[in-house]
């Protein structure tokens, strides 16, 4: 399990957009935190930052392991669409990530991974075959299979129905439960922020910063029609009317960290 440290000044692009200004949080090993902010907030700048797949800032972004010595995290990402290779099958996209010796001798025969995540007997089948919901639970068992120490997750359950997104929601806390990645879930919706995450961090808008940084207590696995994120979305609305268009009045000078006391 790994810690994370963002301490961005600033995102610059080069055409000249201050994407981020000031924007620093930390994660804690295994701790699932949810990122809110309305569209062009730095929520896709943020997270490619975080992967390295942009290096360019002013500013830091640390990985910590807990022991000394150990070789360098993983990172997974996971992206709003599935991106499974249409020619190949589900068995076959699946070992697509994992090392030879992990292919060779695994230590849950996939069969048994893909039944787990209520796709049993599917792994011959190919991705064309497949509604968009299965498809998404391929995407979130090969996440997973990894076992990375960090998990970057943007917006990955978007394009999907309500009652399939809720499913895959329940089917995404049982899997972090098992293996405790630290995760980092972008989103604009704040009841599946608040069903998902241990922690939310809300965005301000453009450039972009922290402007509430809230604890979400009650047990997990939570769905978003449960009572507890029903009660704490009201709560937040009610208090902060503008936050999901990355306000907070009257001053957003600092973060807040508000306790809503719900369990
Ligand atoms: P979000 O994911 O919250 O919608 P983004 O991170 O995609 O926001 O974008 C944040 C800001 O950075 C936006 O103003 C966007 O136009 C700008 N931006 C994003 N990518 C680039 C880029 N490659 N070049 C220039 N500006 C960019």
């Amino acid at each position: 399990m790994i810690a994370l440290t963002v301490d961005i000044r600033k995102k610059v692009y080069p055409n000249g957009c201050c994407a981020i200004d000031s924007l620093a949080f930390a994660a804690q090993p295994g701790e699932f935190v949810a990122i809110v902010g309305p569209s062009g907030s730095g929520k896709t700048t943020l997270l490619n930052l975080v992967a390295g797949l942009d290096r360019e800032l002013d500013g830091s972004i640390t990985l910590h392991s807990r022991q000394a010595g150990q070789p360098s995290p993983g990172i997974g990402f996971m992206f709003q669409e599935p991106r499974l290779m249409p020619w190949l099958c589900v068995q076959e996209n699946l070992e697509l990530v994992l090392r030879p010796q992990a292919r060779a001798h695994p230590v849950t025969p996939l069969q048994d991974l893909l039944a787990l995540v209520g796709l049993p007997g599917c792994g011959a089948l190919f991705p064309g075959q497949l509604s968009g919901g299965m498809q998404r639970r391929v995407a979130l068992l090969r996440a997973f299979i990894v076992e990375p120490d960090l998990l970057l997750m943007d917006e990955p359950f978007q394009s999907l129905d309500a009652p399939t997104a809720n499913q895959i929601r329940i089917l995404l806390q049982d899997l972090w439960q098992r293996t405790r990645p630290t995760v980092l879930f972008v989103t604009h919706s704040l009841r599946e922020a608040l069903s998902l995450a241990d922690r939310v961090l809300f965005l301000s808008v453009q450039p972009s910063r922290v402007i509430l940084d809230i604890p979400v207590d009650s047990p997990h696995p939570r769905s978003i029609d449960d009572l507890s994120v029903q009660k704490l979305h009201a709560s937040l609305l009610d208090q902060y009317p503008q936050l999901l268009a990355g306000q907070i009045a009257p001053s957003w000078e600092k973060p807040r960290i508000v306790h809503p006391g719900i369990r």
